[in-house]
């Protein structure tokens, strides 16, 4: 059974990471479509031929790195199982504790510390990437730090949804999943609540914005767009990245406007207003409540999909696994299996939602600035900053992008150009 499942997902994995790879470095085309050449869209017209490069390179290797770990993910859930780790660890649980909470705190320790083993090596190998691309200014000791954080607040959620889970899975063995999908709605809530003020500040300091020059132009464009916001975030990004972003999150009296310092320190005034006003446009559209009623309808979705998976699964593969029933804790593996699966699908369909959003936040923020030239700006030097590629290959896009392409949104600003300076900036031929 051991020896089965490693040739075949050995073999499969091989494969598909040879063919992912041809696609991104040999197969897709990605050349610039002619009527885009020489337009402000066209990295030539912005970039040296060494950025240009690097930012081909960069990008292909980042992808290469996500499309690779997204198997490696569902791998490991299935050597978990495979291997009898799972029973082997729910023994092990049951063995130091009679209490159901701490059985299932020490089952999901231990399956946290396989995968962080597993996952490791590709963790590094990306940090590394960035470092080399100079993308990534963090030193060593403060990514292993984030890594840590991450590790256990990821750790102290999954012990708590877990355990609502199988208490449900114990008690309601058929409408679990409703129970479950009903907790988790206020849970949600809360959590996004508190993510700018509790989670966040664990990764990174935030303080109010610097410039208050800057933050004065930026709240009264808020007061014009009748956003109640009194200030500014600021974060320190600058040790970690050279990448430029500035976000909205939170919801309620926890909404904040955060800019990372790298996009302060290199930006112009007004390039920073047109990314502010982008980031209004997704406040005054009720973009963060749509995203979260749409993730919480989609868990619903994903917990009733989810159970009846989970129960073919365990009839059908239980008994090779070590798993007794779908209310045993070994079944978490074939649960987070499951899930990562339909978040993989879903995820596609997210993308493309999220970038209609994006499309028309820049719309909401170039009528509001009138500056196509600053907002080119903009979208130009984010592009250099993160290497990113203005024309990526459909399946990057497809599967990766929650923005439209560089080439896509830099084409919609300059139908806002006036129309003389357009003719100026066109191609002579
Ligand atoms: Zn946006």
């Amino acid at each position: 059974m051991k020896k089965r499942f490693s040739i075949w997902f050995g073999v499969l994995f091989v494969i598909y990471t040879l063919l992912i790879g041809w696609y991104l470095f040999f197969g897709a085309n990605t050349e610039l479509p002619n009527v885009y050449k020489g337009t402000s869209a066209d990295p030539a017209t912005f970039m040296n031929a060494r950025q240009l490069e690097l930012s081909h390179e960069f990008s292909r290797i980042k992808s290469l790195i996500y499309f690779v770990s997204i198997p490696l993910e569902w791998g490991i859930y299935l050597f978990v199982l495979y291997f009898g780790l799972s029973r082997v660890f729910r023994n092990w649980s049951k063995g130091i504790s009679r209490f159901s909470f701490v059985q299932i705190a020490i089952y999901v320790i231990l399956l946290m510390c396989i995968n962080l083993i597993l996952t490791f090596p590709l963790d590094y190998i990306n940090y590394q990437v960035s470092q080399a691309y100079e993308i990534s200014t963090q030193s060593f000791s403060s990514w292993m730090k984030d890594l840590f954080i991450s590790f256990w607040v990821s750790n102290l959620f999954m012990i708590l949804t877990v355990f609502v889970i199988y208490f449900f899975m114990n008690r309601k063995p058929k409408k679990w999943w409703l129970y479950a999908w009903l907790l988790s709605v206020p849970f949600t809530v809360f959590m996004m609540f508190i993510q700018p003020v509790v989670i966040d500040p664990l990764y990174n300091d935030f303080y109010r914005l610097e410039d208050k020059q800057l933050e004065e132009k930026i709240l009264s464009m808020a007061s014009r767009a009748d956003i109640p916001a009194e200030r500014v975030f600021e974060v320190d990004m600058s040790e970690k990245t050279n990448a430029l972003n500035a976000y909205v999150t939170g919801i309620g009296s926890n909404l904040r406007i955060v800019l990372w310092d790298t996009t302060l320190n290199t930006l112009e005034d007004d390039e920073i207003l047109f990314v502010m006003a982008h980031e209004m446009g997704h406040f005054v559209m009720h973009h963060l409540y749509f995203n979260l009623f749409a993730s919480i309808f989609l868990s619903l979705i994903g917990l009733y999909i989810g159970a009846k998976l989970l129960k073919w699964a365990v009839a059908r593969y239980g008994e090779k696994w070590g798993v007794s029933g779908i209310n045993d804790i070994a079944s978490l593996p074939v649960l987070l299996l499951i899930f990562s699966l339909l978040s993989f699908l879903v995820g596609p369909i997210e993308n493309a939602v999220s970038r209609s959003a994006e499309n028309d936040s820049d719309v909401y923020a170039i009528e509001m600035t009138e500056d196509p030239e600053a907002a080119i700006g903009a979208f130009q030097e984010l592009t250099i900053n993160g290497l990113s590629e203005v024309n990526p290959p459909g399946l990057v896009k497809f599967f990766r992008y929650g923005h439209p392409t560089m080439l896509e949104r830099i084409h919609l600003l300059e139908s806002y150009m006036p129309k003389e300076k357009e003719k100026m900036k066109a191609p002579s031929n």
